[in-house]
């Protein structure tokens, strides 16, 4: 085997392509200079065409993580009463964030390999008049699950509360149509559709959600999204830009407009039919029902035979290639295989080639080509459809 030879098939970070390695290796230009000021303003054109949205994106120099803190930091105040969606482990993080912050929190527990019930919420908000945010996660990277996030928008405009949406690992590879949906505040990663490294997130920010920022109270220095605000005003950002990652995500960017939005989402769609098709021809049990698959990352339940992390152990031993695992309560139950951003049909191949093979290895009698061929099956019916 070939040592340096690696398949990073994780949901984030993501391989980047070379597109964009190579636009990042330009020289560093000042973040304060002329030419910063018309990058970032053809930037921010770009990622308003990504995002689905006319009002301001702002970047910051952070992991999603700090997107999502942002959102909370700003929009809410101690004592507020805030739903939050869980069906795994970001959408429990947006409810710790929003205790941290002194939010009274309801939290709703789809659990783990399920997706929101769209008439939970409707009961909710209207038991409720007094609820000021509904927190919610697009693509459950813990689960594999995706969110009907056009329902939920449609529910929450009726409502004084704001939504908010962690679309960490979901923007790019699954369609988010923010104004139309009526999605107040989206929050997204550099290091998963949007094939760039680790260390930027973004977030767009409706009126609706602008006049509570207004008159949030919550302490915030760094995350203030009034100071991000005024320096976009400018072409700017509050503090030092990490101005390769902005050359970088100016390419991806490029990368996604230049194949097309929808052949993009179409593209994760068939992936994820195809690893899915895969896993089932080594009769291996998926987490998530077809109804609300995940178009970025599949969760595939440990075969009896084995823990999923010793599986995944053989993998990148022998083989090169990471799958990730289960986290908090899926951990060991549970490997998640990614086929996000800078990924095609022979990523998916390579990720099932492999795993047949890890799988004799431990014990699982799986017939060699069994899953590979489910998923070439999806391809050539996908390509003469
Ligand atoms: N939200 C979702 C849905 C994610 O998948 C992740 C990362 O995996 C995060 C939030 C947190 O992002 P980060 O690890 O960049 O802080």
């Amino acid at each position: 085997m070939m040592k340096d030879k690696k398949y990073l098939l994780i949901p984030g970070p993501t391989p980047v392509p070379p597109r964009v390695i190579e636009a990042m290796s330009r020289p560093i230009i000042g973040h304060r200079s002329a030419e910063f000021q018309t990058l970032m303003e053809r930037v921010t054109g770009k990622l308003k065409k990504v995002f689905q949205t006319e009002n301001h994106v702002l970047i910051m120099g952070s992991s999603g993580t700090g997107g999502l803190e942002t959102a909370v930091a700003n929009l809410v105040n101690a004592g507020d009463k805030v739903l939050a969606l869980s069906c795994g482990k970001f959408g429990e993080r947006f409810a710790e964030l929003a205790r941290i912050y002194g939010a009274e929190v309801d939290f709703v527990d789809f659990g783990w390999g399920y997706d929101i019930d769209l008439r939970v919420v409707e009961k909710k908000l209207a038991a409720d008049p007094n609820i000021k945010v509904v927190f919610a996660t697009q693509n459950e990277t813990s689960t594999g699950v995706q969110n009907d996030i056009e329902g939920l928008g449609k529910i929450v405009a009726q409502h004084q509360a704001v939504l908010v949406v962690d679309a960490v690992s979901g923007l790019a590879a699954i369609d988010l149509k923010t104004d139309e949906w009526h999605v107040d505040v989206v929050v997204s990663g550099s290091q998963k559709a949007l094939m760039l490294p680790p260390g930027l997130a973004f977030i767009s920010v409706s009126d609706k959600a602008w006049e509570k920022i207004e008159k949030n109270t919550s302490p915030k220095y760094y995350f203030d999204l009034l100071k991000a605000r005024k320096s976009i005003a400018k072409w700017n950002t509050a503090y030092t830009t990490p101005v390769s990652m902005v050359y970088g995500l100016e390419a991806a960017l490029d990368m996604i407009l230049e194949e097309g939005l929808e052949n993009v989402f179409a593209r994760h769609k068939l992936l994820a039919k195809a690893t899915r098709a895969a896993i089932q021809g080594l009769g291996l049990e998926l987490l998530a029902p077809d109804e609300c698959a995940s178009m970025a990352v599949t969760a595939v339940q440990s075969p009896m035979v084995v823990d999923a992390d010793t599986l995944r152990k053989v993998l990148l031993r022998d083989y090169g290639v990471t799958f990730a695992g289960g986290q908090d309560i899926m951990k060991g139950k549970i490997f998640r295989i990614a086929h996000m951003g800078y990924a095609d049909k022979f990523d998916v191949i390579t990720a099932i080639a492999a795993l047949e093979m890890a799988l004799g290895k431990v014990g699982y009698k799986a017939e060699l080509g069994a899953g590979v061929r489910e998923a070439q099956m999806v391809f050539v019916g996908g390509e003469h459809a």
